[in-house]
């Protein structure tokens, strides 16, 4: 199975991704945690990133390409992948088409998790609040204003892309996890034919 989970920032990507992680064994990948990671551990790409990272801005389309690209390779991804945060504009969604093809793999579906924004910034003030020690670089209300308008001007033409792939299911996402979260698998059993 190998899905894409596509909505705004603080949408809930991660949570279900951990979710669908646990339910059928496949992998979580989500490129602002892998470079996170390497923001944390100062290497090379980390180094590069950290500024653009703070800023609320895209990294260069080659490095979260290249990362995912060697990532999905892994024996922990033979199962399948949930894509989270990745691909974020048309060029990485045609990057990763041409990677999967190459690859021989192919995917089963993208999720989008229709969000209300005022809730959103709701949801990253109390991230912020109940746990101000562990408050990310980049979670702050200017940086998220940056990232929310990202998302509109550069990922949102992602869905008539896998739209018209007829690949895109939309889920509303403003439910508890738990219903998202149903409504989610229910749908890639469907598809993938494990139902
Ligand atoms: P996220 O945790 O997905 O919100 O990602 C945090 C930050 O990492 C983003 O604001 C970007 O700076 C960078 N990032 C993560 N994924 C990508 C991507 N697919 N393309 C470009 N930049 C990314």
């Amino acid at each position: 199975m190998r899905l894409i989970l596509l909505g705004p920032p603080g949408a809930g990507k991660g949570t279900q991704a951990a979710r669908l992680e646990e339910t059928f064994g496949i992998k979580q990948l989500s490129t602002g945690d892998m470079l996170r990671a390497a923001v944390a551990a100062k290497t090379d790409i980390g180094v590069q990133c950290k500024e653009i990272m703070d800023a609320g801005e895209l990294v260069p389309d080659e490095v979260v390409v290249q990362i995912i690209s060697d990532r999905v390779d892994e024996p922990d991804c033979r199962n399948g992948f949930i894509l989270d945060g990745f691909p974020r504009n048309v060029a990485q969604a045609e990057a990763l088409d041409r990677m999967l093809s190459e690859k021989s793999m192919s995917l089963d579906l993208v999720v989008q998790l229709v969000v209300d924004e005022g809730a959103l910034l709701s949801r990253i003030e109390s991230r912020i609040a109940d746990n101000p020690g562990a408050v990310r670089s980049d979670d702050n209300e200017e940086t998220l204003r940056k990232r929310l308008k990202i998302y509109h001007d550069q990922t949102e033409p992602l869905l008539p892309y896998y739209e018209a792939q007829g690949k895109l299911h939309k889920v509303d996402g403003m439910r508890s996890i738990e219903e998202v979260g149903r409504d989610i698998e229910k749908k890639l059993r469907e598809v993938s034919g494990t139902g």
